[in-house]
């Protein structure tokens, strides 16, 4: 279902959140000789370059899987107090939410609930337990009860603001980070993160705490930024995807391959993203990103943008070149378990 940015992310509340969001990033700044470094978060490997600076933070690029990522990074302590303290969440709650909320419901959540739905039924899921990690408002967690699926649905979120959103929608809420949930072994039988993986300092711990609660054949769907789509590589530094928040840039390769090593066998990696060329026509009409040179994206986003527009990001979308990149995975036998 196609939708626009303003849809997702109104205009007139965005310089608001924008200024939440700098007043956050300065409190961050604020510990950065705190900050480690840490090897390639999708290989390990400890070979990378320089790419660019942005925030007064390195982001670097694997030589082996071309990942890139912010290295040094904010301790696990310090991120949990980011979150714990951030205005810019405590806005989204108040603000930015319940004013896009029938929106992303009908355009985003639904027809992701669908899609979740449609994958279980197709690999057999059982129908015990659900959780999504990084609930939010709790929306998509409401739209996976809706299809009466699972028999029990958690709703995994610990910014203090948006978990009392979600208790206040009679959803199962625990507010912790999922590397400190203590649901048991072989729990739970799908699990759902939209837009987290790229926010943690080890994605690696997040998907063994993953593969441990998961049930042998249960269901395990990312969402995250894809760092060889289209606006990021074009736009670099001026992508609104390259965050403070946003440590690791995987790609369809590198996500694979961290999420195998991890007890998984992926099923599925599709770039299912509607905005990419939207996101960087918007930057060079705000002057803040020059197309002057490039005639041929000059031509598509602007001059032709009516004829050209859809087609190129459906042509984005379909050949894994969208910055949104979803991974459908299923846990494996643990080794030696016949
Ligand atoms: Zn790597």
């Amino acid at each position: 279902m196609k939708f626009t940015e303003d849809e997702i992310r109104p205009d007139n509340l965005m310089p608001e959140q924008a200024e939440r969001f700098a007043s956050d990033i300065r409190r961050l700044l604020k510990r950065k000789s705190e900050f480690i470094h840490v090897p390639c978060p999708a290989c390990g490997s400890d070979e990378a370059e320089p790419l660019f600076i942005k925030f007064e933070l390195s982001y670097v690029k694997c030589r082996t899987c071309t990942t890139f990522y912010i290295n040094p990074r904010p301790t696990p302590e310090i991120l949990e107090l980011y979150y714990e303290t951030s205005e810019n969440y405590i806005y989204w709650n108040q603000y930015i939410f319940p004013a896009v909320e029938v929106a992303r419901r009908e355009k985003i959540f639904r027809p992701r609930a669908e899609r979740l739905l449609a994958l279980c039924r197709s690999e057999g899921v059982s129908q015990g337990t659900f959780v999504e990690v990084g609930a939010g408002f709790g929306t998509f967690c409401e739209e996976v009860i809706r299809l009466e699926y699972f028999r029990r649905v958690i709703a995994v979120e610990p910014t203090p603001d948006l978990a009392a959103t979600c208790r206040r929608k009679g959803l199962e809420v625990i507010d912790k980070p999922v590397e400190q949930l203590s649901l048991g072994v072989d729990a739970v039988d799908a699990i759902a993160s939209f837009e987290v993986i790229e926010h943690l300092f080890s994605p690696k711990e997040f998907l063994a705490a993953c593969a441990k609660m998961l049930k042998v054949g249960g269901a395990l769907i990312l969402s995250c930024p894809n760092g060889q789509g289209f606006d990021v590589a074009v736009l670099g530094t001026t992508s609104d995807t390259v965050d403070v928040e946003h440590l690791n840039y995987f790609n369809p390769a590198s996500l694979s391959r961290l999420v195998e090593a991890s007890g998984f066998t992926v099923l599925e990696v599709i770039t299912p993203g509607e905005l990419d060329a939207e996101l960087v026509r918007k930057k060079a009409l705000q002057g803040l990103f020059d197309l002057s040179g490039q005639p041929f994206l000059h031509r598509v986003l602007l001059e032709e943008w009516e004829r050209l527009g859809e087609p190129f990001q459906r042509f984005l979308a379909d050949n894994l070149l969208s910055s949104h990149m979803w991974l459908v995975a299923r846990k494996e036998k643990r080794q030696g378990e016949s």
